[in-house]
């Protein structure tokens, strides 16, 4: 229940002054639809207006000016502006309105009146000596001067609700901000020199210079703090009620190190130590959840399979599930085979089942027969029912919804979870997007891979690309080229895609096309095709599936690599970089190159570590959604900025830990101050929001 305390800030928007059935839409299209969420935005501009003559008046700038209204110049025709020439002892000035302003001008501001004028002072094209003020912001006796503030906050605004109004809105929701009690550690916050709540929210209305505008301002870092702070706690939370909940004891048994031993491979440092953190999960008796990260190629999914292989050895059954059919098929390919081979029965289970076949899988996996199931989004549907199914396994887990991993979840009783994803988050940002899930990286790749030589090409030089990609083909080479796609409705983009290939096609053999508006099954078809070998350049959208196995594909050209992200673009470049056969990767880019984008394409051709990747990417582009984390779950904050607080990041999971450890219910009176930070920012435990499992 939220306490009463609260309820000023968790009206809607139309209680305060002037929030009218018009304007109600708007602020809340900007901040929200609570008082709350207008007190939550936060000013991103300062105005200084300072008092001035013309003589000294600065180009540019928004001033002041003391004037005595000398003569108006009525616009002739509706195009033209009406215009008011002023004089202030030093010189003219020249006051202009458009469209719509007429007459009443003339008689607000008569002849010889004496005004107080503020804006942005021009000079007008053509007339060196004329300055001009285009639609002051204000015009006012000159009695009235002092009205006109010195230091005006800027708001976001929108079309009908310009920053000046937001502003009233903003103050009277500060005014309804209630003096609540401290849940901040007392200690830390004098070390840290941050204010109360309260003041540091008075203090974000009220910034009186740029550096008060900054994320790093202390009234700036305390609320954004608090917000990490209530988000990190839900998470951890939640993270504590799932370790909590019973799962099945899986110990590790002879028939994984028998499957570990077939391997033509030893396993990598990185790869023993994640499964040994995965193994001690699926021993203790809690229920695991646990997310396996590490780039395209970095050996998931033996891991993966060699959990399963305990599994099935303590009796239990296993289902390891990709967002594709044909991803599917490969995993089943790997292990099938090591499997049977040790004497388990694995299913493959996806769409195409159909009817008698269908059936009997179904049959087997209901009665136990099948230790492993290996399938798509066919594995959750309601008839699939498991003997006893304990591990379940989601192949680029940020592919399926939280109901759908939760579906497949429910179909045995304290299912132990192992997420795997190939996304690069930098460890910073890993904990806000994976707080509530225990992490295992594979950092290291299996010896033996040639990078991938890697270079930017302008887009003019297509024809020489195409001719050396000739030359590979015929030597047996293959080749994805990736278009992009900025929505996969775009239809221009598509356009470019298919205009690609059929260019492609006219130069070069078995050109084949996927892109995202095309059924899935003939997606699955084309991909098939390239992986048997029938299609040798395959002009891609973005769709293309991140997992895909096809060692014959050594060449990979990025169209307007510029418009993707770097995180994005290396894995896409990470598809040929898995054999020991020589792969290149070209980045195609349109002429001429901004500095930044320069700098991020060069950032890819020196390094080849996902992660490493992502966090200079992070650091290059700043603020906004960098890596489009967003779409993987990412928390849309208020006053956090991801990038510019990640110190506070770490700093507040800690905490959170620390404060559960000690006071698990949040009984204290801090841990019920704590409670009140998560009412205020709507995070509490049961919330879905960057649910990851
Ligand atoms: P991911 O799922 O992480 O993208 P995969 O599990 O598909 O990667 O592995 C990519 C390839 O590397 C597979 O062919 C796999 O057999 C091989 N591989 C995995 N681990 C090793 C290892 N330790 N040494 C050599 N090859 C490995
Ligand atoms: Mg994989």
């Amino acid at each position: 229940m939220r306490p009463e305390i609260l309820f000023p800030l968790f009206t809607s928007v139309s209680t305060l002054k002037g929030v009218g059935p018009r304007v109600a839409p708007l602020v809340e299209k900007l901040a929200g639809p609570i008082t709350r969420d207008v007190l939550f935005t936060a000013p991103t501009g300062l105005i200084r207006r300072s008092v001035t003559t013309v003589d000294q008046a600065v180009e540019g700038q928004v001033q002041t000016f003391i004037v005595t209204i000398d003569a108006h110049f009525p616009s002739q025709r509706p195009s033209q502006p009406w215009k008011i020439r002023a004089w202030d002892g030093t010189g003219f000035l020249t006051l202009i309105w458009f469209k719509g302003h007429g007459p009443h001008l003339e008689r607000q501001h008569p002849k010889g009146a004496r005004r107080a004028v503020s804006g942005k002072l021009e000079r007008a094209d053509g007339y060196a000596s004329e300055l001009q003020i285009a639609h002051p912001d204000y015009i006012v006796d000159e009695a009235r001067a002092g009205d006109i503030p010195e230091i005006e906050t800027v708001y976001p605004a929108t079309h009908g609700l310009p920053s000046r109004t937001f502003r009233k809105f903003a103050l009277e929701a500060l005014e309804r901000a209630p003096q609540l009690p401290e849940w901040q550690d007392a200690a830390w916050r004098e070390r840290e020199k941050l204010p109360g709540w309260r003041e540091a929210l008075a203090a974000l209305h009220a910034p009186t210079s740029e550096a008060d505008l900054s994320p790093l301002a202390r009234p700036r870092r305390r609320l954004a703090y608090d917000e990490l702070l209530a988000h990190q706690l839900a998470l951890a939370q939640r993270k504590a009620s799932r370790r909590s909940t019973p799962g099945p004891r899986i110990p590790s048994g002879a028939l994984s190190d028998a499957a570990e031993k077939a391997l033509p491979f030893k396993l990598t440092g990185a790869q023993i130590r994640s499964l040994s953190e995965i193994r001690g999960d699926m021993a203790s008796g809690e229920r695991m959840s646990r997310l396996l990260q590490g780039d395209v190629g970095s050996g998931k999914t033996v891991v993966a399979m060699l959990a399963m292989a305990d599994a099935a050895d303590a009796g239990f059954q296993s289902a390891l599930m990709a967002p594709t059919e044909i991803l599917a098929r490969q995993h089943f390919e790997t292990i099938a085979a090591p499997f049977q081979a040790l004497g388990l029965s694995v299913i493959l289970l996806t769409g195409r089942d159909k009817s008698a076949g269908r059936s009997a899988k179904l049959l087997g996996l209901a009665d136990g027969t099948h230790q492993v199931a290996v399938g798509t989004h066919a594995l959750f549907q309601d008839d699939v029912v498991f003997d006893r199914l304990a591990l379940t396994i989601i192949d680029e887990q940020h592919r399926f919804g939280v109901n759908e991993r939760r579906r497949l979840q429910d179909k045995g009783e304290g299912v132990h979870l192992l997420a795997m994803s190939a996304t690069p988050i930098p460890r910073t940002l890993e904990l806000t997007v994976f707080g509530d899930l225990d992490v295992s990286r594979i950092d290291e790749k299996p010896p033996g891979r040639t990078p991938v030589a890697t270079r930017a090409a302008p887009t003019p030089r297509v024809p020489e690309i195409v001719e050396r990609l000739r030359g590979a083909i015929a030597g047996g080479a293959q080749a994805f080229w990736i278009c992009p796609l900025v929505a996969e409705s775009d239809k221009v983009d598509l356009r470019a895609a298919e205009d690609r290939a059929a260019d492609l096609s006219r130069h070069l053999p078995g050109v084949g096309l996927v892109h995202g508006q095309m059924p899935a099954t003939e997606k699955d078809a084309v991909m098939q095709r390239f992986v048997d070998g029938e299609v040798s350049v395959l002009v891609a959208t973005t769709v293309v599936e991140v997992g895909v196995n096809v060692p014959n594909a050594s060449i990979m050209v990025i169209e307007h690599a510029d418009r993707f992200g770097l995180a994005q673009l290396h894995q896409l470049r990470g598809r040929v970089g898995r054999w020991a056969r020589e792969s290149s990767c070209v980045l195609l880019y349109d002429p001429p190159l901004s500095e930044v984008a320069q700098q991020r394409l060069d950032i890819l051709r020196r390094s080849d570590d996902g992660f490493e990747i992502a966090e200079k990417d992070l650091e290059l582009r700043g603020g906004g959604d960098p890596l489009g984390l967003k779409q993987s779950g990412f928390p849309a904050y208020r006053l956090a900025d991801p990038v510019a607080h990640r110190d506070l990041i770490a700093v507040a999971a800690d905490d959170a830990r620390l404060i559960l450890a000690r006071d698990p219910e949040l009984a204290a009176p801090r841990g019920q101050a704590l409670r009140m930070l998560q009412e205020l920012f709507d995070w509490k435990p049961a919330s879905p929001l960057n649910e990851a499992g």
